[in-house]
Order: structure tokens, then sequence, then C-alpha cells
């Protein structure tokens, strides 16, 4: 035990069945995640009045809140009441009338609310409204397609944040919803900038990028957040991109592995200490998940295991329960190696980890800023549960597709 985690006392997994003769999840199971939801987003709603309102990001604010409860929509509305795909309109209607257009992002800046509120009202039926967000997010691409030098690449407030919400759309909507010609822009940009200061800096890693700086390594922040983003671009047109500069990319970044199996914040880093999605193996998971689809090198599979023992010894945070560095976010550690490989041990160690956000508040840990929000706090930790009652579907909100 260390000051950043709790002790796992939990046993590990022991052939237990967590899934039904139809390969859904157990009754028991079910029951229990269910009563858990209920109860949280009964918390939840208590909670949102006193919520600062200027705040429209799906990282802290409520476009996170629509994320949630368009999440809950998939799984829980009826055609006949889509009562949960109503509320998440009515969390995004606000913020699409004040965007700052400070920021370009799908986390943090007004690419989030734009894409998303353009799939909930395709959802809907209400078309126009859609299209006019469609076309206030495309007339963003220009602030992130210039070679700008200060702005940077990585998810929270750069270029791939921009390109991840065009991937969201296209998922969401369809393929021609999206001009192929933004996509490649965007792209292209991302991967010039990369070879320029790999170039300047004489690194042995053909793309480096940084932040503020410093060379940052996380999904958050750092190469892996964008070489997971490159890799989601499934366009044949860019694969030899891919494995020309983004594989040999990812080659290096798994020589800078820790003894202990976890992955440095930064270059140059050597204290083992963040095992965060944000910063750490909970976030270099997705990037080893995706590389084995793309590229199908069985070492990026052996890799996304070793990051399911880090986190599953190390993953009890202290910070809390929520996505980006808490236990909900590395408990998609379990749900991504689990969805790679049908291995229930990885959902019976994600389960474990739901057992431990059932008792949400009761460990002693630190209260986060934002203690609703769904990247901090409780929604993100209710989008979790949902997520295990259909594990083979779970992905990690606002960058898994
Ligand atoms: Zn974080």
């Amino acid at each position: 035990m260390s000051d950043r985690e709790f002790a796992n006392t939990f046993p590990d997994y022991a052939g237990e069945k967590l899934l039904n003769a139809q390969g859904k999840i157990a009754d028991d199971l079910r029951k229990q995640l269910q009563s858990e939801i209920d109860r949280q987003l009964q918390r939840l709603y208590e909670g949102l009045a006193s919520t600062d309102p200027s705040d429209y990001s799906i990282y802290t604010g409520s476009t996170g809140i629509a994320l949630l409860h368009f999440h809950l929509s998939n799984i829980f509305d009826h055609d006949e009441n889509p009562r949960y795909l109503k509320r998440a309109l009515s969390y995004v209607e606000h913020p699409l009338r004040h965007l700052k257009r400070k920021k370009a992002t799908f986390l943090c800046g007004d690419a989030g609310p734009l894409a998303l509120a353009a799939v909930l009202y395709h959802r809907i039926g209400h078309q126009d409204k859609c299209e006019d967000c469609l076309n206030r997010l495309f007339s963003r691409h220009k602030d992130v397609s210039s070679d700008h030098v200060d702005l940077p690449d990585e998810f929270l407030f750069g270029r791939v944040g921009y390109l991840f919400a065009l991937l969201f759309v296209q998922r969401h909507l369809g393929k021609e919803y999206v001009n192929p010609d933004l996509i490649s822009e965007v792209f292209r940009t991302i991967i010039s900038s990369g070879k320029k200061l790999a170039q300047r800096e004489r690194s042995e890693c053909p793309l480096m990028y940084a932040w503020h700086d410093k060379e940052y390594l996380g999904a958050a922040h750092g190469l892996v957040g964008i070489f997971y983003t490159l890799m989601l671009v499934e366009d044949p047109v860019y694969k030899n991109v891919l494995r020309e500069l983004v594989k040999p990319s990812i080659d290096w970044l798994m020589t800078l592995r820790y003894q202990s199996g976890n992955y440095p914040s930064s270059i140059g880093s050597t204290t083992d200490k963040l095992v965060h999605w944000c910063h750490g193996a909970p976030g270099w998971v997705h990037m080893f998940a995706q590389a084995y689809k793309t590229f199908g090198d069985v070492k990026y599979l052996e890799a996304a295991r070793g990051c399911g023992e880090v986190v599953w010894r190390r993953g009890l945070l202290r910070k809390g329960y929520g996505i980006c560095h808490g236990v909900a976010g590395n408990a998609y550690t379990f749900l991504t190696v689990y969805r790679l490989t049908g291995d229930e041990k990885y959902l019976y160690r994600a389960y474990k980890f739901a057992e431990w956000c059932f008792d949400y508040g009761k460990h002693g840990c630190r209260t986060p800023d934002r203690p609703l929000s769904l990247f901090e706090g409780l929604a993100g930790t209710i989008y979790f549960l949902a997520d295990l009652l259909h594990p083979a579907d779970a992905k990690f909100p606002a960058f898994q597709l």
C-alpha cells in the first residue's frame, strides 16, 4: 500500500462465472448493478443543481452529464419514451448557446457539445438542428489544421481532441456525414507536427510531441493519446503512414516500460507513481489494444495484458472513483483486455473494481474539484457501472469509439 493507492485485497479470479448461458451478465450481478446505478443517479441529480453552469465541457461540465445520459439512453431507453435521450439534450442545449470558441477539442472545448448535440438531434429526428451543429463543428477545423506551433496535438486541448470529435460523428451518424478532406487535413497536420519535433530533437522516436514544452506520454496530454487516436482513423489511405511512422513510435514507447510493468508519465521521468488513465498503464492499454487491432502483432496484446496486471495490483486509487484518475477509469483497463481476449478473468477484475465503487465515498478518498463530473467524479462512475451490464460493448467514455 502506498500514499497513492489502497492495497488490493480482493482475491484474484478463480473461475467464477459472471456470465449466464446466453453469454449475458448473470442475473444477480445485473440486479446489483442496476440498483447501484439507480442509487448513484439519484445522488447525481440531487447534487447537480449546485454545479457551475458555465462549465460546459465533457471533461468536467454539463456536456459530460449529457454524454452519460446518451450512454444510459443506449442501454435503457425504449423507442416510445426515450427519457434519457431527452435528458441528454436538456444538458447540452444551454452550452450550445454559450460556446466560448477558446478550445476546439472534444473533451475540453466546443467540439464536444457540437458533436454530441449533432448526434442527439439526429436521434430525436431534428435533422436541421443536427446539420447546424455539424456546420459549426466543421467550421472549427481551420483552428486545428494550421501548423501553428502554439497549438498542441494532445487529446485534452490539442489537435487529436478535434480529430476525435470528427470520428465520434462518423461513428454515430455514418461516414458520409464527415467530409474525408477534413479528417485528412487534421491527420496530416498532426503527423507533420510530430515529424518536425522529432527531427528537431533528433529523437529516436519518429514522431514526437510536447505539451507546455514537456514530452508527456500518457493518454490525456501525451504521445499515447495521440497515437491511439491516429489509429482510430481506419481509412486505408493512412495505412502506410500508420505502419511507417506510428508503429515504430509505439515500439519505441514500449522500451520505456518500468520494471513494475507501469509506464512513465513523461520522457525522463523515473518516478513510477501514477497509475491513471491520464498518466500510466490505464491509458497505455488502449493504445496497445488498438495497435493489436490495427497491426495484428501479438506483442501488443501481451503489452495490454501486462497493463491489466499493474492496474489490478495498483489501481484502487486514493484519488477517488472517477474516469480520468480514479478506480472507474482504471477498471476500463480490464474491460478493454476482456473485449480483446474474451478472458473472464478481466471481467471479474472489472467487477471487483465496480464493487469498490459501490462503496463510493466510504474509503476516505480525496474529493475531486468537480465531484459530480464525468471525468473526475460520480457521473463517470455511473457510466462505468452501466457499461458492466453489457461488458462486450463497454467503451471508455469520450475516448473509445
Ligand atoms: Zn487524470
